[in-house]
């Protein structure tokens, strides 16, 4: 026998379109969460890449393709606020398009010249720790093109936080000449060896094609498991 409480509530993480409703059992059986209403429009957009280039003219073409779709979806873009590489390149593409782009850089960079001085709203952070976490909180979402390890530890922070629950923000990175196949295969190698659980898998989603990466960012939903994984027998 249920007692069933529905309770329509806005999640405090997600934006106006996206509604939990709760229904409560009796105290012997666990809770449920059901999601509805789960199409999230997502406004702002935190973009992580190269600081460089790479050598292939195709990550400066995904740089302005996933630009240029930000700004067709009326996505206003957070970056590290720089000039340089594909940093540079995203950035330009969204201002050219008319597009809204904040840039958050570190004191040191900033000393060093390296602003981008067209920017829509700039912020001078104190350190990277803090620009991250400005970067964070400003965004709906996180999208990772290819880059070198600021990129990674950027993506794979964003990832750990809604592994451990600390955020509900979609990430996915744009999978361009398979620059991202290795991190499919370490997540696999982490699920088979009792690091990771598979359900976790889609905490970071892989696409080539920004709008497609764009609309499995607004369906998706966070994971409903805690990170745990049991001890082994001994
Ligand atoms: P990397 O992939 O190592 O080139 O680092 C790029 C990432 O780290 C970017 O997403 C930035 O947020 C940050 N970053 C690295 N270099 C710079 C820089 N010169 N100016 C601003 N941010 C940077």
């Amino acid at each position: 026998m249920y007692r069933l409480t529905p309770n329509l509530q806005q999640t405090s993480h997600q934006p106006a379109e996206f509604f939990v409703i709760s229904v409560q059992v009796l105290p012997q059986y666990a809770n449920v969460v059901v999601y509805h209403h789960c199409m999230f429009h997502i406004k702002t957009m935190a973009v992580f890449c190269g600081s460089n280039f790479g050598f292939s003219p195709l990550y400066q073409k995904a740089a302005q393709d996933l630009g240029a779709e930000l700004v067709r979806q009326n996505i206003a873009l957070v970056y590290g606020g720089t000039t340089k590489g594909l940093m540079g390149v995203i950035a330009d593409t969204v201002l050219d398009l008319g597009g809204q782009v904040t840039g958050i850089i570190t004191q040191k960079l900033y000393d060093k010249g390296q602003f981008h001085q067209r920017l829509t709203h700039h912020m001078v952070s104190p350190t990277m720790r803090e620009r991250k976490a400005k970067m964070s909180e400003l965004s709906d979402a996180f999208i990772a093109l290819p880059g070198g390890f600021g990129t990674f530890e950027e993506l794979l922070e964003v990832a750990t936080l809604t592994q451990l629950g600390e955020h509900s923000k979609a990430c996915g990175v744009l999978n361009i000449l398979g620059f991202y196949e290795p991190l499919k295969l370490l997540m696999d190698k982490a699920i088979e060896e009792g690091f990771m659980k598979p359900q976790m898998r889609d905490t970071v989603l892989f696409e080539h094609d920004p709008a497609a990466l764009l609309k499995v960012l607004n369906s998706w939903q966070a994971p409903t498991v805690d990170k745990w994984i049991d001890a082994p027998a001994p």
